[in-house]
């Protein structure tokens, strides 16, 4: 049995290091980013198909890590939730995004800002508390904030229900993110008080050439609209996306063909020059 054990250690040591350094690394590096400060927040906007203007914001995590550069934030978030971590950098991303609504209210700017919250900052105790604290400190009207969460994180539906009424109650908006990659029963969607259903971009990429993803699409469209939500589809890149989209009735477009995420100052600008 000795053997054995000390075989299977040697098997992991030869055929993981890599990886796991990887990982550990990136473990003791976002420890000293959270208290260093190390993350920054991109942004993202969102057009009103009908209108052309601008509907609101999401904010995208990027680590500004001093060794290795601007780290997107599939590299170090699964890691972040692995170890806990997501729970201090998420509050994190909530002050800072109700800081930044202050901030363009100043410049005459109101927006909501849509915040991507991951498994288990939602089910951590006290999420709804935690935010209406934050909000309440920085004078942010709690409708201006839209919660992007999954349809995965509906594992534990009953408890997941009862967070989403309180959230309801405090103010915020509910959006389901990625909506059509995971397993969502369609009676949750009814059940659940959420406002947005957020159109997963492997479908819109392919919407011109495919007539499957097309057709899904357009199925999503119907049942949200007949559920009374509002569509926003992810991915939108070329105008060719944007006319589809338009005549499928969706109702918010998200993508490169509109802008990429933008740091603060060039947000700004892009806010104070955009023209539908
Ligand atoms: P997501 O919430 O689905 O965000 C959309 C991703 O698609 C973003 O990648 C965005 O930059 C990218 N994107 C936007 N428009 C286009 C387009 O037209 N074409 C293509 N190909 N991509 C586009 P990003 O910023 O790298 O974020 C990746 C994921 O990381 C997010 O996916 C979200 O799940 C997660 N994430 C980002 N910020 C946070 C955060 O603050 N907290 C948590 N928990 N997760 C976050
Ligand atoms: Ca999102
Ligand atoms: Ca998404
Ligand atoms: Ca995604």
């Amino acid at each position: 049995a000795k053997n054995t054990e000390r075989g299977t250690v040697q098997f992991y040591q030869e055929n993981l290091p890599v990886q796991m350094k990887g990982i550990l690394e990136i473990e003791s590096g976002l420890r000293r980013a959270v208290e260093h400060n190390e993350f920054v927040l991109h942004y993202q906007p969102q057009i009103n198909t009908k209108s052309g203007s601008i509907y609101g914001l999401e904010a995208l995590i990027r680590w500004n890590s001093p060794k290795r550069g601007l780290i997107p934030p599939n590299v170090f978030i699964p890691v972040a939730e692995e170890t806990g971590l997501i729970i201090p950098i998420g509050e994190w991303v909530i002050k800072e995004v109700a800081q930044m609504i202050q901030k363009l209210k100043k410049l005459g700017i109101i927006l909501p800002i849509s915040i991507n919250l991951s498994i288990r900052q939602f089910y951590q105790r006290n999420l709804v508390e935690r935010i209406k604290t934050i909000l309440s400190t920085h004078d942010v009207d709690p409708k201006m904030i839209i919660l992007e969460i999954t349809e995965s994180m509906a594992t534990d539906a009953a408890t997941a229900l009862v967070i989403l009424k309180d959230l309801k109650t405090l103010g915020v908006k509910i959006a389901i993110d990625d909506f059509g990659t995971g397993y969502s029963s369609l009676n949750y969607l009814k059940q659940f008080p959420i406002d947005y259903l957020k159109i997963d971009q492997s479908f819109i990429s392919d919407i011109l050439d495919d007539q499957d993803d097309r057709d899904i699409t357009d199925s999503i469209i119907l049942l949200g609209h007949r559920l009374n939500l509002d569509l926003v589809a992810e991915g939108v890149e070329t105008k060719a996306h944007v006319e589809l989209l338009k005549i499928m009735h969706c109702d918010i477009l998200q993508g490169y063909y509109f802008s990429k995420p933008l740091p603060e100052d060039a947000l700004i600008h892009f806010l104070n020059t955009y023209q539908p």
